[in-house]
C-alpha cells in the first residue's frame, strides 16, 4: 500500500515536470544532433531565450540560432521568458554521432614538431582566430539558405578523428573539398570579412567571414584571398582560390563553421553534394 501511494506521488511529480518543462515545443528547423545549427522562433507572447546563462540575440523576425559542438552531451534545454513573466523550459535530446577515423601521412617534420619560434608564431595566430570568432555582429546572414563555397570530391568530413603520421591528433571540424590550386571559392552565405592571414602555420592561407550572431565560416590552405577585412560580401560572391598551404598534403578547401565556441558541421547547412557536381561520377 505504502508503496502504492510512492509510485502515485512520483508519477504525479514526474507529470507536473513534464507539464512544466516544455508546455509547448518550441520548433528547431532541423535535427537536434551533434555539429548542429538550430533556428529557432519566439511567438508573440515571448520576449527573451537562454541557453543556460547565455542571452541569445533574436533577429528582426524573432529568430535566434545555437549551434552545438561535436560532443555536445545528450541533453539541450532552453529558457524561454515569457512576457508575462514566467518561464518555460525547452527540453531536447541530442541525437550523438559516430565519427569516422582518418589517418592522414605525409606531414613534414616541421609541421609535425614545430620549435620555439612556431610555438608563439601558433599562439598568435590562434588568438587572432579567437578574435574574429568572438565578433557577435548583428546581421541576419546566418537566416539565408547555404550554398557550397565550391564543388568537388568531399575527402574530409567533420567530426573524424585524425591520426597524423600515426600521431592521434585533434578531431577534424571541417569538411575537406578536394580541388585543384587556383580553382574559385565561393561565400557559402553573405557576411563581413572578419579576418584574413596571408599564411598561418596549421591554415595556410586562412579566411574568415561572420555572418552574424555568432556564426562565422572559416577557409582554410588558400593559396589567394581575393577580399579584405570589413568587406561586406554575398552568398556565390568571389572570395579566394584553392591552395595547399599550412598543414596540408595537397590541394583542398578546408570549410569550417562555428557557432560562439562550438565548432558546427557545415554539411548539414547545405544541400548534399550530387556525384555529378563532385566529379567522382
Ligand atoms: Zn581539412
Amino acid at each position: 500500500m505504502r508503496e502504492n501511494i510512492g509510485l502515485r506521488v512520483a508519477l504525479l511529480v514526474s507529470t507536473l515536470q513534464l507539464w512544466c518543462v516544455s508546455a509547448i515545443a518550441l520548433e528547431l528547423n532541423t535535427p537536434v544532433q551533434q555539429g548542429a545549427v538550430l533556428i529557432g522562433q519566439l511567438g508573440e507572447d515571448e520576449q527573451a531565450v537562454y541557453l543556460g546563462e547565455q542571452h541569445l540575440p533574436l533577429s528582426s523576425d524573432r529568430r535566434f540560432i545555437i549551434g552545438l559542438d561535436r560532443d555536445h552531451g545528450d541533453d539541450l534545454v532552453l529558457t524561454v521568458l515569457k512576457r508575462d513573466g514566467q518561464r518555460d523550459n525547452h527540453r531536447y535530446e541530442v541525437k550523438a554521432r559516430e565519427y569516422r577515423i582518418q589517418r592522414v601521412e605525409g606531414i613534414s617534420r616541421k609541421i609535425m614538431n614545430p620549435n620555439q619560434n612556431d610555438l608563439s608564431r601558433i599562439r598568435q595566430e590562434s588568438a587572432m582566430v579567437r578574435e574574429a570568432r568572438a565578433l557577435r555582429s548583428t546581421q541576419e546572414n546566418f537566416l539565408q539558405p547555404f550554398v557550397w563555397p565550391i564543388k568537388g570530391p568531399i575527402t574530409g568530413v567533420y567530426g573524424s578523428q585524425r591520426v597524423y603520421n600515426g600521431v592521434p591528433g585533434r578531431p577534424h571540424y571541417g569538411v575537406d573539398v578536394a580541388a585543384p590550386v587556383g580553382a574559385k571559392v565561393r561565400a557559402p552565405a553573405a557576411g563581413t570579412v572578419s579576418m584574413v592571414h596571408e599564411n598561418m602555420f596549421y591554415s595556410g592561407g586562412t579566411l574568415i567571414i561572420d555572418h552574424g550572431h555568432g556564426l562565422s565560416s572559416s577557409f582554410l590552405h588558400l593559396s589567394k584571398i581575393l577580399v579584405e577585412p570589413g568587406q561586406t560580401v554575398q552568398g556565390g560572391d568571389l572570395i579566394a582560390e584553392v591552395g595547399a598551404t599550412g598543414r596540408a598534403t595537397g590541394p583542398h578547401l578546408d570549410w569550417r563553421m562555428n557557432w560562439r565556441d562550438a565548432r558546427v558541421d557545415p554539411e548539414l547547412l547545405v544541400p548534399p553534394m550530387l556525384p555529378s557536381q563532385s566529379g567522382s561520377e
